[in-house]
């Protein structure tokens, strides 16, 4: 087995160019279960023109065919989920209810849910206008695919985060290249032949396995980028593509904060804080990793929160019901995570329970609680990424909300109060893409729901009219038919004709009324 050392170095060197072949490790093991090619620049380019070409055959087969391709994927991922959550097991070290619950079942849904919808978010707007100018004309939107599409996914959800965000772009008629992280390559490479097996014609979806210098060979060749990763890669995804002109939706990191009030649910605050910090690992974007409790409910929720964690079970995968919490995926993971507790140790803050990184075979780190959490610690306003649930008790609901919003993120949030009016008042003042009320991260299951990032957690959305009308332009259409004998528009001047003009905006704007 490969020491935590040696895997950080490997991916070193592969991120670095070095590397041709990118060995994928079960980091729950330990074992090296594949090898995958790293493409370099040339042959990115290669991909992305074989898919230019058959792009414009795969958007002429319309909606209908399309949707009929996707839906026949969505019954291939459940007649194979069993494969699926294999490869993405054995690439993330995750355990098995994490790869059903948050992957193969998205992906399902997802299908479904692309196939039918596009039709409706894409369709033909007709557009009235006030404008005296254009009257008698059909004004229309239309939405066209912008041709090839690169998506370029993180390896915490190696199929909801990477395939995923393929699949809108695939329903609108674009072409897709996938860059997945070279860390989990081999769901994305499944996905690929999933796709070809329901009829999906060949090179409209491919998979580009590599490291970074892929990933910006892809964005140096595609038409728009859906980029899923940190701030810090985001940001350069970002000038990469402004360079290019190119648009770019970005979905970055977070540091969701909960805000437990007096009167809240304890129970049920304490089953939410520990399921969405746990959950993946606490790998998930939208991880609930922060909690601020109205002091006097402090200690009973910390209670339940301490009993619930201590329950946990952590180990590799054996099938299904055998673990809750799997492994760390990406091997310098541990030791952000190790930094960040010694820090609040360092501070004052009191570790509950874990608090190490396991010993013995793959990479685990403890489900930790950190209680007297300050905002001063690392495991407060810096991203973790990993099982750790850091606590801070607070005087009222004001401090809550104001340390809330003082972070550079704003992916996500919560609140958690008997009192729904003011759950949904609270909701709105903090600056998150998505807050939930007596609840966390479930928008993300809602795709008729725009999920996106306020500040440094992301440009754009995914899922909603706005998570498929960014892999298109919108093209104003305007038809004229019936034709004035002068119009407006038209040569040569005359005073009789401009002093018409001005008696009419002095009738249509001239009288300081609303029409
Ligand atoms: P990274 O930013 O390190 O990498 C993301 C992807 O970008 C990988 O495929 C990576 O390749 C590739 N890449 C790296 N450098 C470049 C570059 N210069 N140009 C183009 N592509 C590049 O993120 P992680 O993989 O570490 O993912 C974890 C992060 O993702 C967390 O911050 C998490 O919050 C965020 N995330 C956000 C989500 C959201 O919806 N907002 C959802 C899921 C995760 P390689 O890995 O092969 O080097």
């Amino acid at each position: 087995m490969a020491s935590v050392e040696q895997q950080g170095a490997e991916a070193a060197a592969v991120a670095q160019g070095a590397v041709t072949a990118i060995p994928v490790v079960n980091p729950a093991t330990g074992e090296v279960v594949a090898t995958v090619p790293r493409a370099g620049a040339d042959e990115v380019r290669e991909i992305v023109e074989r898919a230019r070409r058959v792009q414009p055959g795969w958007e002429a087969l319309g909606f209908q065919e399309r949707g009929r391709i996707l839906l026949r994927a969505q019954k291939w991922v459940i007649d194979q989920r069993e494969r699926i959550i294999d490869a993405i097991v054995s690439e993330t070290g995750k355990t098995y209810e994490d790869a059903l619950a948050a992957e193969v079942a998205y992906a399902a849904h997802a299908l479904g849910f692309w196939a039918r919808s596009a039709p409706r978010y894409l369709a033909d707007e007709r557009v009235r206008s006030s404008s005296m100018l254009v009257k008698g004309r059909r004004l229309a939107v239309r939405w066209r695919p912008l041709g090839v599409v690169g998506v370029i996914g993180p390896w915490n959800y190696p199929l909801t985060n990477s395939f995923g965000d393929c699949i809108p772009a695939l329903a609108a008629g674009n072409a897709v290249v996938l860059k997945p992280s070279e860390i989990t390559p081999l769901t994305s490479l499944v996905m690929r032949e999933c796709m070809e097996a329901c009829g999906l014609p060949p090179d409209v979806f491919a998979v580009a396995t590599g490291a970074a210098d892929t990933g910006r060979a892809v964005v140096d060749e595609v038409d728009m980028v859906m980029f899923t990763g940190s701030t810090r890669t985001g940001r350069q995804v970002a000038i990469r593509a402004a360079e290019r002109l190119i648009p770019c939706s970005l979905e970055l990191g977070g540091k969701d904060p909960m805000i437990v009030l007096r009167d809240a649910d304890l129970e049920r605050a304490a089953n939410v804080a520990v399921f969405y910090a746990m959950q993946n690992g606490g790998q998930t974007c939208i991880a609930v990793e922060r909690v601020y409790v109205e002091a006097p409910v402090h200690d009973e929720f910390v209670a339940k929160v301490r009993d619930k964690v201590v329950a946990l079970r952590q180990g590799p995968s054996g099938g299904p019901g055998t673990a809750e919490v799997g492994a760390v995926t990406f091997p310098p993971q541990l030791d952000v995570i190790e930094r960040q507790v010694a820090d609040a140790i360092a501070k004052g803050a009191r570790v509950l329970v874990g608090g190490r990184r396991r010993e013995g075979s793959g990479m685990f780190f403890e489900p930790t609680v950190i209680d007297d959490a300050t905002q001063e610690m690392a495991v407060m306003t810096e991203e973790t990424f990993g099982p750790t649930l850091p606590i801070m008790k607070v005087r009222d609901a004001e401090e809550a909300i104001r340390l809330a919003n003082d972070s550079i993120y704003g992916l996500g949030g919560s609140v958690f109060t008997k009192d729904l009016a003011r759950g949904e008042a609270i909701a709105r003042r903090l600056r998150s893409g998505a807050v939930c009320v007596n609840d966390a991260a479930i928008n993300y299951v809602a795709l008729e729901l725009p999920m996106g990032g306020a500040k440094q957690s992301g440009l754009g959305q995914r899922h909603g009219a706005g998570g498929i009308r960014k892999y298109c332009e919108p093209q104003t259409i305007v038809v004229s038919r019936g034709f004035p004998r002068r119009d407006m528009h038209m040569f040569p001047y005359t005073a009789r004709g401009t002093k018409r003009v001005v008696a009419v905006l002095k009738l249509l704007y001239g009288r300081g009324r609303r029409r």
